[in-house]
């Protein structure tokens, strides 16, 4: 597969402008080159940023029905897309099939809909006294996403940023520009107006041009933390204003009550997903010190189940981690985690025996860590879990707070109301009672170093918003009236 596609800029494909400046995209699970994507040059973003504001008086008028009808549209396109999708972001990222198609495709497609139907819901102005208080688009976004979910993150940014009004430039991963790709495809289909959609490929690099550009009048970014940072430093040269939705070290607090048989294979799930490659993983499992055997019992047993292999087989629960370098930085962490003392239960940080090829990680769960371990302190993103003992309630909240992150947790109690106390004093910007699944409409975003954007749902619509007061004399209103 090979894309000679540099940008997608006011609706056309421009060529790469050398071929040394392409990306390789590397298969993880067959550490093979499966296509070469061209870098976009640095005239190039500003060609994309162009377009963007050209499009941008016609598109931020559009009426709110039309936007969202291009949304439906959009969304459409991409269902038709849907298997190819899989198969290319099973490819990229190396997600097992199914979860491919549920969550990393099923998901974002029914994300255009619900963009659709909350920009329908929203109301764009209010009367506040004598000010007719609208709510416009921001401007021009800048949308920066990164691998791990990237159909999703690119979705959840450009939706809502189009159901707002405003025009995109986007910047996936270089590890996954494939899917992006598809998507510019999907939405070029979906017959948008030129430049209300554009797409720039490559690394950091791109995204810094496009980030210090002082055409853009908001940038919406996931990713790392480190990124993030180096990006609102480079905004803020142009004070323009960053949405930040960065990584996490998130809580699993399972309270004295719970029933561990149900808890625990979710733990699992929620850690291990997509190679706990998910910037929500529920990373520490925090468990009454008195039921700590039983815990660590239904671990081991259910991390047995979790199957290492190609995501292509149905059998496979569990793929690779997306490179070379993140296999290395995982193991890193598992090695370290063994030397400071965390005790090992399942796993460890070997290539596994069976898969001799391919960017494997074992599934990994550690024991006896105390909270000041780095494993318990920085996001690792493999699929490695740390458990964590405590002795009463209050403790247990202490370390579930006890990181610099506060992205997401999970409560486990039989006691509804219990839960519900001891949700409010754990800091995340969302908790999971029991398993609850994930609400797409639900704000998402996070605290401290997970950042301070919120995506989904009308508090999403409205971080692509800002306010204008219109004030009116009262003559002009007794007037009016
Ligand atoms: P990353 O920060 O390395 O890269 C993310 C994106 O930013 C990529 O497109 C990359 O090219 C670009 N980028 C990197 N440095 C840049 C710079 N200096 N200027 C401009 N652009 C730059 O992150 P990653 O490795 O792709 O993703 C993993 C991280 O993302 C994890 O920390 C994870 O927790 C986080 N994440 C957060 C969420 C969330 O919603 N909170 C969701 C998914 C992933």
């Amino acid at each position: 597969m090979n894309h000679n596609f540099g940008s997608y800029a006011g609706g056309t494909w421009s060529s790469a402008s050398t071929p040394a400046s392409s990306i390789e995209v590397i298969n993880p699970t067959t550490e093979r080159v499966i296509a070469h994507v061209a870098i976009a040059a640095p005239s190039a973003v500003d060609q994309a940023v162009a377009a963007a504001r050209d499009a941008l008086p016609g598109w931020s008028n559009t009426p709110v029905s039309e936007r969202a009808a291009a949304l439906r549209r959009i969304g459409d396109a991409v269902a038709k897309r849907q298997q190819r999708l899989t198969e290319v972001i099973t490819q990229e990222v190396g997600t097992p099939h199914k979860l491919s198609s549920i969550i990393q495709v099923g998901l974002p497609m029914s994300n255009f809909g619900r963009a659709a139907d909350t920009a329908e819901q929203h109301e764009f102005s209010e009367e506040v006294g004598n000010s007719l208080v609208l709510q416009e688009p921001r401007g021009i976004v800048a949308c920066i996403t990164p691998w791990n979910f990237p159909l999703h993150q690119l979705v959840a940014k450009v939706a809502y940023a189009l159901a707002a009004g405003c025009t995109v430039v986007a910047k996936p991963s270089e590890l996954t520009p494939l899917s992006a790709i598809e998507l510019t495809e999907a939405i070029d289909e979906a017959g948008l107006p030129p430049g209300v959609f554009n797409l720039v490929l490559g690394g950091p690099a791109v995204g810094e041009h496009l980030v210090g550009h002082p055409g853009i009048d908001l940038v919406s970014f996931t990713g790392s933390p480190r990124a993030g940072r180096s990006i609102s430093e480079l905004a803020s040269r142009n004070l323009t204003p960053v949405a930040l939705e960065l990584g996490g070290k998130s809580p699993n607090v399972i309270l004295a009550d719970a029933d561990l048989e149900k808890a625990i294979p979710d733990a699992l799930n929620k850690c291990f997903m997509n190679s706990g490659q998910t910037c929500t993983a529920l990373t520490r499992l925090i468990v009454p010190e008195d039921r700590l055997d039983e815990v660590e019992e239904l671990a081991a047993e259910g991390t047995a189940k979790w199957r290492l292999g190609d995501p292509f087989d149905k059998a496979t629960r569990l793929g690779p981690v997306i490179s070379k370098e993140q296999q290395a930085s995982v193991r890193g962490y598992i090695t370290r985690a063994i030397d400071q003392g965390a005790r090992l239960i399942a796993g460890g940080p070997d290539q596994p025996g069976h898969l001799p090829r391919g960017f494997f990680v074992q599934p990994t769960i550690f024991s006896d860590v105390k909270p000041d371990f780095e494993i318990a302190q920085e996001e690792v993103f493999g699929p490695v879990l740390s458990i964590l003992s405590y002795r009463d309630e209050d403790e247990a909240i202490r370390i579930a707070n006890g990181t610099r992150y506060g992205l997401s947790a999970g409560v486990w109690s039989a006691d509804p109301a219990r839960a519900d106390k001891v949700s409010r004093l754990i800091r995340a910007g969302q908790v999971d009672i029991n398993g609850a699944p994930f609400n797409p409409l639900a704000p998402f975003g996070g605290s401290g170093m997970s950042g301070y954007g919120r995506e989904f749902g009308r508090h999403g619509l409205q971080e692509f918003l800002a306010p204008k007061a219109i004030q009116k004399t009262l003559t002009e209103e007794k007037n009016h009236a």
